[in-house]
């Protein structure tokens, strides 16, 4: 397995979740309103130049790689973590869900001989002859983990009305800790966000460099955005902090803009 290093090992250019985040801001008639809207955001990580941790992006390829299906406006909230999937892991693709077009990339991608998709969502939605609890095994594909992305209500529509999915294992996750995710007001204990989700598949996938990259990238980056919010001191030497840096290699700022085309 590769080592957890620095930017230069990512492409160039915005990543996967800021290009949609970009097409969707194109297609909209008026701007979208985040919470916290009147803060001004690094461009790459989104939060508050204060708390920018760009100069801290750890990047792991991975065997393993994510298709993130995004739902109507998750591309523009500063709390969505599939970002922060596609900051760490390079072969991370996204694509905003529509019911009734399908991304002819997203088609190809599903059908690429490299990769062996899996859909993450409860098991109890699928049929279960379709359900697994290990990405499947394969010695000629790589697991690609399609994540469904949006609010509950969006992420069972997808799941539901994408035939694209319906003929894919569905791998159903039993995590043996609570969320720590804590940047929305719904949050609970027992709903996972994104990047919380993508670490579990990538610890099942047996990429354990890559799934702690991710995780302590997700510490840092919610220690931060609520210390933004005024939830918290900024703390340079803190545990979430030294956990990144503990990674191994050396971080450098990121060289990409997410405004670039
Ligand atoms: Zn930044």
């Amino acid at each position: 397995m590769s080592p957890v290093t620095q930017e230069p090992f990512s492409p160039p250019g915005p990543h996967a979740v800021a290009r949609q985040r970009a097409l969707r801001l194109a297609a909209s008639s008026k701007p979208f309103v985040a919470r916290g809207a009147n803060l001004q955001r690094c461009t790459n990580c989104r939060l508050p130049p204060t708390h920018c941790i760009c100069a801290l992006r750890p990047v792991a390829p991975s065997n393993a790689g994510f298709c993130l299906l995004l739902g109507d406006i998750e591309a523009l909230k500063p709390t969505n973590t599939g970002w922060l999937i596609a900051d760490v892991v390079p072969d991370t693709w996204a694509f905003g869900w529509s019911r009734t077009e399908v991304d002819p990339a997203l088609n190809a991608l599903l059908t690429d001989p490299q990769w062996q998709p899996h859909v993450v969502f409860p098991p109890e939605y699928a049929a279960p002859s379709r359900v697994v609890s290990a990405p499947v095994p394969d010695d000629n594909r790589r697991p690609l983990f399609v994540l469904l992305d949006g609010t509950w209500s969006e992420a069972r529509k997808m799941f539901r009305k994408s035939p694209y999915l319906q003929n894919l294992p569905v791998m159903g996750l039993h995590p043996d800790h609570s969320s720590q995710y804590r940047l929305r007001r719904s949050a609970q204990d027992h709903h996972f966000c994104t990047a919380e989700i993508g670490a579990m598949c990538l610890d099942l996938a047996g990429d354990a460099p890559a799934a702690d990259a991710l995780d302590a990238w997700f510490g840092l980056f919610s220690e931060r955005y609520l210390s933004a919010r005024g939830q918290g001191p900024l703390r340079v030497d803190s545990e979430a902090q030294r956990r990144v840096h503990a990674l191994g290699g050396i971080t450098r700022p990121a060289q990409r803009s997410a405004d670039a085309p």
